[in-house]
């Protein structure tokens, strides 16, 4: 089946004068919780894929599962006229790098990516990670399932390729399966590197760091709540003189929650909320969990947009612990603590973001405001050529979500009569042709 994914979705709207896109609910019904279950428990079936364990062996070991997930991503490419480019991203890590890389290792990534029609240079990733921990870091030996952490991740963007290459997009979607995060975050380094070394333009990544479980240690049981960690505002601003100058800049004219990854995490709310309306996404205004790390963060740090999804309760028991019972607690990260309806719907919520953020045009790259001393704010953007309009979105200062909006074509400057200025931060978005929405652009430049 191959579905030329606009035009089927501007006949659709067309006919029902709707704005939601039929394609995205197919995608929702077509992502299999048998397919990931079964993927999870391949990847547990490696016993342990430590990054620096085995990798000759064809059953044990991370080289093992590497082969597989490689495989995997080749058969599915079978599946669409081979849509897929699937290959090793790899970067040797010497030994004492850090404390924990006690021996060389080649980090080694899996990436497939289905090329875009129209921007084969523009990506949004979904990322998991293959590697897998016991309690102590560096034992590469122990058996270490990993089954939520995070073979749930891997497993999903399994599924994602294999759901969304039966679409053509016309931007470019990477499913990948990351390595050595346990180790310090090596390769989400690595393929950032890659990345910049290759020009990629990222539209976002999204990283999926355990999102199979509902039994959080509190007690509380909750199948339908996840979080979307973002950092701020992005870091990547090392030179000094630059930093203070925006760092001025955002004291006076705002912008101290609206960097580039938390734009995106509002585009993966806003997506859910409209899509999956029985979910609870739940934005959480950080860059991870309290003084913890995930896979986006090295993306961050090469000012790429990235977010972290995952599970809203975590287990504490499950999690990076040698397999073993303790005063009546069954420790370790095994199989059957896996919720996989629940982990069916954030790999669903990753499908969908991807399918609607493949679709729509580029963010305006410039966005200027103004209106000091006026009634109404101003705002101006730079052309996108390939956008039919664009969504003018405003809120009131204390809100997470971009709650009013304003469409307009052919025009790129607008004065939203009656709007204050001061009282509401602002953005700008290009809509495409059938709909499709980009990530909303906060104003970068001062109207005067
Ligand atoms: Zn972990």
């Amino acid at each position: 089946m191959k579905i030329a994914f606009s035009s089927i979705f501007l006949m659709v709207s067309i006919l029902l004068g709707a704005q939601t896109d039929q394609n995205i609910y197919d995608i929702i019904n077509a992502i299999s919780e048998e397919r990931l279950k079964k993927d999870v428990q391949t990847l547990v079936d490696f016993g342990t894929r430590h990054t620096l364990s085995d990798t000759i062996s064809n059953t044990r070991g991370i080289g093992a599962a590497r082969r597989w997930i490689k495989s995997e991503f080749e058969t599915i490419s079978k599946g669409c006229d081979n849509c897929l480019e699937v290959f090793y991203q790899k970067d040797l890590v010497k030994k004492g790098e850090n404390q924990r890389i006690v021996k060389d290792v080649m980090v080694v990534n899996v990436v497939a990516i289905q090329r875009g029609t129209k921007y084969p240079n523009r990506f949004i990733i979904m990322s998991g990670d293959i590697d897998s921990r016991v309690t102590d870091p560096n034992d590469f030996t122990s058996d270490a399932p990993g089954a939520n952490d995070n073979a749930t991740g891997m497993a999903g963007a399994l599924e994602a390729a294999r759901v969304l290459s039966q679409y053509k997009f016309e931007n470019s979607i990477i499913y990948v399966g990351l390595s050595g995060e346990e180790q310090g975050l090596f390769g989400g380094q690595g393929l950032a590197q890659y990345a910049q070394d290759n020009n990629w333009d990222i539209i976002g990544v999204l990283n999926n760091d355990m999102i199979g479980n509902i039994s959080g240690v509190d007690g509380v049981v909750d199948n339908r709540t996840f979080r979307i960690f973002s950092e701020p505002i992005t870091t990547a601003e090392t030179d000094p003189e630059t930093l203070a100058s925006q760092a001025r800049a955002r004291r006076f004219y705002g912008g101290e929650v609206d960097g580039t990854s938390r734009q995106l995490a509002r585009y993966v709310f806003k997506t859910t909320q409209t899509y999956m309306p029985e979910m609870n996404p739940m934005l959480v205004y950080r860059l991870d969990r309290f003084g913890r790390g995930g896979h986006h963060r090295p993306f961050n740090d090469a000012g790429f947009a990235g977010i972290r999804i995952m599970e809203a309760h975590e287990n504490y028991t499950k999690q990076h612990q040698d397999i073993r019972t303790e005063n009546g607690i069954n420790y370790g990260d095994t199989f059957e603590h896996v919720n996989f309806p629940y982990c069916k719907k954030l790999t669903t919520v990753n499908a969908i973001t991807m399918a609607s953020l493949a679709s729509a045009p580029p963010s305006p790259t410039e966005v200027s405001i103004g209106g000091i001393v006026e009634a109404s704010a101003k705002l101006k953007w730079s052309k996108v050529e390939e956008a039919k309009g664009y969504k003018i979105y405003w809120r009131d200062t204390t809100s997470p979500t971009w709650d009013h909006s304003r469409y307009v074509e052919n025009i790129t400057e607008f004065t939203l009569d009656g709007i204050v200025i001061d009282n509401a931060f602002f953005g700008v978005a290009a809509i495409s042709e059938d709909g499709h929405e980009s990530v909303v652009v906060f104003p970068n430049k001062i109207l005067r």
